[in-house]
């Protein structure tokens, strides 16, 4: 029995980490406008939080302007879908695009990477202040399946270092990935789960919900790997995709799919996979609900 894990929202509960990150992310973003505009900048960053929360599934983590994970499918998808606003806006609202500009300009290649360095600045302000969130009752699971010979790959779009540290610190064995070893963990970091192929999209609609399908690169890591079953949180993200591979090939029909649903998950998500996804199974007791669920 082979599970296929993701890590934020299953082994943790990325809430403080999303805090740290939004606050980080906020005062670069009016930092990266010239002095003259910084007010204006501020005044855009608060309209462009209120525009997320008010559509949430206009927005998203949007590399390439099409939506990955919608913005409110876990605490980091609104920080995420702050560049996905800015670089909309800096299209035709000048202090959007100053915004942009003095991203670009003070080096980061891409909205994306200014993105990913605000959330490991998050991530280590809270690691610093904290220390690792790996969850006591997450880690007492994955002991329990280790134990009973469930074999474990962590596929994260986190890197592999974070991931190893942070399971080293709540005392579970892992390795990278290709290394394995019975009992331990192998982790596949950078995994790419938000990229999407640019030759072209293909969607799943869940009773209304279009969530995009093609992602070469976790497409390539699942067919890979050919789990018995798939844990994760952010739908779009973690299990679209999987769904997908469920209902249309045949070796993937005995694929049992986890989707943990925490205080963050939106109401019509729930709605919308209770509806037109029952091969789902929707978990609110965590990583523990899975173990006790595969282990019988
Ligand atoms: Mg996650």
């Amino acid at each position: 029995m082979k599970l296929l894990s993701d890590f934020d929202g299953v082994w943790t509960h990325p809430e403080e980490e999303a805090r740290a990150q939004g606050v980080a992310l906020d005062a670069a973003l009016v930092a990266a406008a010239p002095p003259e505009r910084r007010e204006a900048a501020r005044a855009w960053v608060e309209r462009a939080r209120r525009e997320i929360a008010a559509e949430p599934t206009r927005w998203g983590w949007a590399p390439g302007g099409r939506i990955a994970a919608f913005s409110d499918e876990d605490p980091f998808g609104e920080h995420s879908a702050m560049l996905h606003v800015l670089a909309e806006h800096a299209k035709s609202d000048p202090v959007a695009g100053a915004i942009r500009d003095g991203v670009l300009a003070a080096g980061h290649g891409s909205l994306e990477a200014f993105g990913l360095a605000s959330h490991l600045e998050g991530v280590q302000l809270v690691e610093a202040a904290r220390g690792p969130g790996v969850l006591a009752a997450a880690a007492e699971a994955g002991r329990a399946l280790l134990g009973s010979s469930v074999e474990i790959v962590v596929v994260s779009n986190s890197n592999g270092e974070k991931l190893a540290r942070w399971f080293g610190h709540a005392g579970l064995p892992n390795h990278p990935h290709p290394e394995r070893e019975a009992g331990a963990l192998r982790l596949r970091g950078n995994a790419g789960k938000h990229l999407l192929d640019r030759a072209g999209s293909e969607q799943l609609v869940l009773d209304g919900v279009a969530i995009e399908l093609r992602r070469p690169r976790y497409e390539a890591i699942l067919r890979e790997e050919a789990p018995d079953a798939i844990v994760g949180d952010v739908f779009s993200l973690d299990l679209a995709l999987p769904l997908s591979l469920k209902r249309t090939d045949p070796a993937w029909r005995h694929v049992r799919l986890f989707w943990l649903v925490h205080d963050y998950t939106p109401a019509r998500m729930q709605r919308a996979i209770a509806t037109a996804a029952p091969e789902v199974e929707a978990l609110t007791s965590g990583l523990p609900g899975v173990a006790a669920s595969l282990l019988g």
